[in-house]
């Protein structure tokens, strides 16, 4: 309606301001026209079986005599309840085939023990080595089963049973989030009644507004806005061409992200698109040119300064990769007094620099150092490398990250196979499943960023943060578990560290 219903309706006041004069009913209608055509970000998850099948978490091994004496004793101890006899003593269905216990069923079993405290005689629940071998020191089976889960199921996992692992340990698993309670407003936000942001901005925030004497805005901010805080990082080089990019670059639109792509994969299949970066060498830098079709940013892949003169000015966004090693933090610098406004910081796999400290440590000497500087609203940092579950993505945020780049398990989610060099950056081999398809894959990674994003959600939510944006950098909200600790069991002899 605007610019001429607005002309009609306003009235210029003495003092030069305009006011609207709008029938109430008018403005009822346009408000309710507004609401019936508003759509809720949302990704459509959908139940999507896997392909090949997943390792089972335990194997069960019984003892065929032991077994017999047991049904033979419950034969006459529960006559005429067969079900109850030959289901015994697994009430999750392990005994529960054709021949019972003398073939059990353990995809069934949950590990809870029962049959082995009952009947330690003759029944052995242990791990399937078959599944622990998958995975590597970082990026363990736990976390590839859960995220085999979540690419099925698209769903946040519960399990029912409390949380069972360790508290405190090495990597992410440092921080604990505040969640108490007392922070914890309403779940509205999480079932969707009212609004809690995921989007984030990508390029430099201008620290005020300039306009020129007609009201016309000078200067407009360069930047792009994705409604998810986490991209898709380039897949190993093995899958660098083929069907993986292309999967990538259609989950990415979907989701409304961005895909980072070696250029001449983006050219080569012709997938440039507004969702895709292509990454350009420095030398390369003069191809910018050639990237249409919507291309909104293109991603340097190293710092150069001559290469980036040549291109600093011009209208597509440009990222430019900053590995975690030697002395990433003077050339951050130099990026940023030459006016990069997205710095996309690079680890490896195990999220390490190459002296071996870890990413949660670096991002927040990354992020403190923009803000001594500053200039942090100038800057965007985004954080690839390390990211291995869905509670990495608010860690990376909270120790100071804009956005956060998904590697290896967008290849799980796609139930790949990783092999050999798993740590270092674009080595591992991948093998894909026998049966694979493009649109099956495609599902998987949007289950996988339904279920990411939903489960940032609820930190957000039971922090009473309202949109991501602002998790940056909120190291108030957080705990580490070393820091704990030491408050705790520091002046206690023989704790390391501790005062005796
Ligand atoms: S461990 Fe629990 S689930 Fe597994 S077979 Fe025994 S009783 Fe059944």
């Amino acid at each position: 309606m605007l610019a001429t219903d607005l002309e009609k309706a306003s009235d210029n006041m003495m003092d030069g301001s305009v006011t609207i004069k709008l029938p109430v009913a008018e403005q009822a209608r346009l408000n309710r026209e507004r609401a019936d055509t508003y759509h809720r970000y949302h990704i459509d998850a959908m139940e999507t079986e896997d392909r090949q099948k997943f390792p089972r978490r335990f194997n069960v091994k019984v003892g065929k005599f032991g077994l017999a004496k047991l049904l033979f004793t419950e034969f006459f101890k529960y006559f005429g309840h067969w079900d109850v006899v030959f289901s015994r003593p697994c009430t999750y269905g392990v005994f529960s085939g054709p021949v019972g216990g003398f073939s059990p069923r353990p995809d069934l079993c949950v590990g809870c023990l029962r049959c082995e405290v009952q009947h330690p005689d003759f029944v052995k629940v242990t791990h399937n080595p078959e599944l622990a071998a998958i995975g590597d020191s970082y990026l363990t089976s736990k976390h590839i089963s859960t995220i085999d889960e979540e690419a099925r199921k698209g769903t946040v996992p519960v399990r029912g049973q409390g949380y069972r692992g360790r508290f405190g340990g090495p990597g992410f698993d440092q921080m604990f989030t505040d969640m108490s309670e007392i922070v914890r407003p309403s779940r509205d936000g999480i079932h969707g009644r009212e609004l809690i942001g995921t989007s984030v901005d990508l390029g430099s925030k201008p620290m005020s507004l300039k306009f020129d004497s007609n009201g016309g805005l000078l200067d407009a901010p360069k930047m792009l806005t994705i409604q998810v805080p986490f991209i898709y990082a380039p897949p190993p080089d093995s899958v660098s061409t083929g069907i993986v990019p292309e999967i990538l670059a259609e989950a990415a639109g979907t989701v409304d992200t961005l895909v980072f792509l070696p250029e001449n994969t983006v050219t080569n299949q012709g997938l440039a698109s507004p969702n895709v970066v292509p990454m350009i060498a420095p030398g390369q830098m003069g191809n910018i040119e050639s990237h249409g079709n919507g291309t909104r940013m293109v991603e340097m892949t190293s710092w150069n300064l001559d290469a980036w003169n040549q291109v600093k000015e011009h209208p597509l966004l440009i990222s430019v990769q900053l590995p975690l090693a030697g002395d990433w933090m003077s050339t951050m610098m130099e990026m940023v007094d030459n006016g990069v406004s997205i710095i996309h910081l690079i680890s490896d796999h195990h999220g390490e620099s190459d002296d071996g400290r870890f990413i949660m440590d670096l991002y927040q000497e990354a992020h403190f150092a923009l803000i001594e500087k500053g200039c942090r609203d100038e800057v965007t940092l985004i954080g690839t490398g390390g990211i291995a579950g869905a509670d990495h993505l608010p860690k990376s945020i909270i120790t100071g990250m804009d956005a956060v780049g998904l590697d290896h398990p967008l290849l799980i989610a796609m139930q790949a196979r990783l092999l050999g060099d798993t740590k270092t950056r674009g080595a591992a081999g991948v093998k894909l499943p026998s049966k694979f398809d493009q649109e099956w894959a495609v599902q998987r990674i949007l289950n996988l960023s339904c279920s990411w994003r939903d489960q940032l959600l609820e930190i957000l939510g039971a922090m009473g943060v309202r949109e991501v944006r602002r998790l940056r950098g909120e190291t108030g909200r957080a705990m580490w578990c070393g820091h704990l600790e030491a408050e705790a069991f520091g002046d206690i002899e023989g704790f390391p560290g501790g005062e005796h």
